[in-house]
Parts: structure tokens; sequence; C-alpha cells
């Protein structure tokens, strides 16, 4: 199973949705992305699944990681002009599965903020890279993001108890979706870079460890490369799919 080619973006964008499962997951993927999205204008908020409580690397009391890495998170948005940060409560990392519970939660989200665009983790497993990028976590809230574009967020009859909260149905026109397998449609982010690793060094609990600039500007590189960007370009890279 892979995607289908990439759709060509919309172009008349006003709000994106960014949903995912961990504090940093956005950064890492589309950080640089989100960025020129917001320096043209578009409003991105984001949806932030669980509160990362089993990141970490070091002995920081495992009570405080939770607390830790939401700071971090609004932080790191902050660094890319995202100020508008919602995070679901009763998940815990590393044990999401796409259930009903977890659809009617994000589609409440799709509803309140109202995207064009949403931008997720691939449900998909890259196989030929089993560690970060396809966390069972990811999986599942690319899944459970995708049910609840369609048909959760926008079928009136679904979740009714979301009509009674007062949130009408909402069709999501289009999904990005990161760290999938064979992303085919290439961002140049080589502008957003520096806001990009900005918000990745507010993610300490996460990456005070490593080096994180050469490994991205390696990765990003290749990315840019692929996508038959010019010599020294960086590049983000997602799959498209209309969800009208
Ligand atoms: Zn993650």
């Amino acid at each position: 199973m892979s995607f289908p080619p990439s759709a060509e973006p919309l172009a008349d964008v006003k709000r994106v949705l960014g949903v995912f499962a961990h504090p940093d997951d956005v950064d890492f993927g589309g950080g640089g992305t989100v960025a020129r999205w917001v320096t043209g204008g578009i409003e991105v908020a984001y949806l932030i699944v669980t509160r990362g409580d089993a990141g970490g690397f070091d002995n920081t009391p495992r009570e405080q990681m939770p607390v830790l890495r939401e700071s971090e998170q609004r932080a790191a948005a902050a660094e890319l002009g995202v100020r508008d940060v919602t995070f679901l409560d009763g998940y815990l990392d590393g044990r999401l599965t796409p259930t009903i519970e977890l659809r009617r939660d994000i589609a409440r989200v799709l509803r309140r903020v109202r995207p064009d665009r949403v931008l997720t983790s691939s449900p998909l497993r890259r196989w030929e890279r089993i560690a970060g990028p396809s966390h069972p976590d990811h999986l599942a809230v690319g899944e459970a993001t995708t049910c609840a574009v369609y048909p959760d967020a926008r079928n009136e009859f679904a979740f009714p108890e979301l009509l009674a909260e007062g949130l009408e149905p909402w069709v999501v026109r289009e999904i990005w979706y990161q760290a999938g397998p064979k992303p085919d449609h290439v961002v140049d982010v080589t502008d957003t870079f520096p806001a990009k690793l900005a918000a990745l060094h507010r993610h300490t609990t996460q990456t005070s460890h490593m080096d994180v600039e050469p490994m991205l500007r390696e990765r990003m590189a290749l990315t840019a490369k692929a996508g038959g960007l010019p010599e020294g370009r960086l590049a983000e890279a997602f799959t498209i799919i209309r969800t009208e």
C-alpha cells in the first residue's frame, strides 16, 4: 500500500491545523514549511494528542516530562509564529491507537479551527526506516486524523455531541502527510531553516544531547536534491491528498 502521486497544493488556503502525536513531531518534519505558511499569511494552529510523557534521555523526574514538553512545544510554536496550540487530555505517549474517542476529539478541534488544510503524520509505515518516522503513535494519529477529516468532521450525524456543543460540520479540503513512504511534494525551506532550527532547540528534553543542525542539513539537502532543487537548498517533503 502506498500513496498516489500528490495533488497540486490548494492556492487559497487561509487556515491550517497540524495534528501530531508528540511535541516536536511537527518541528522535525514540517517546521520549515509551517514557517513559510505563516510568513505567507496563513494562520496555523496545532493539536498535539499527547504531552510526550515517554520522551527524554536523562534522569529528569518522569512526572515533570509532560509539563516540560508542553511548554517546549508552545515555545517552539512561537518561534514559527504559531500561537494556537491545543493539547488533548487522557492520551499517553506510546499508547495511541486510532480509537473512536480519538477521532471524535480530533474532529472537535477540526470543527472549531475550520482549517482548509490539515498537516499530519503519515498513517502508512515506511518499511525501509522503522524507527523515528514510523513510530506507532504517528501512524495512529495519521489514521485517526484522516478518519476525522472524512467522515467525522463533515458528517452532521457523526458524533452528535459535537453538534450539541455548537460545532457545525466542516469540510477539510486537503491533507499534507509528513514522513510517509516516498513523499513527492518538495518544499524549499532554505529561508526558514533558521526558524525551524530555533524551534527544535526549544525541545530541550529531546534535542539538547544532539547536534541537530548538521544532521538536518544533511537530510534536508538530500530531500532538496531528490526534488530537483538547486545545489545548496534545503527541503521538506510531503504527500498531498485532496479530501473535498
Ligand atoms: Zn513523535
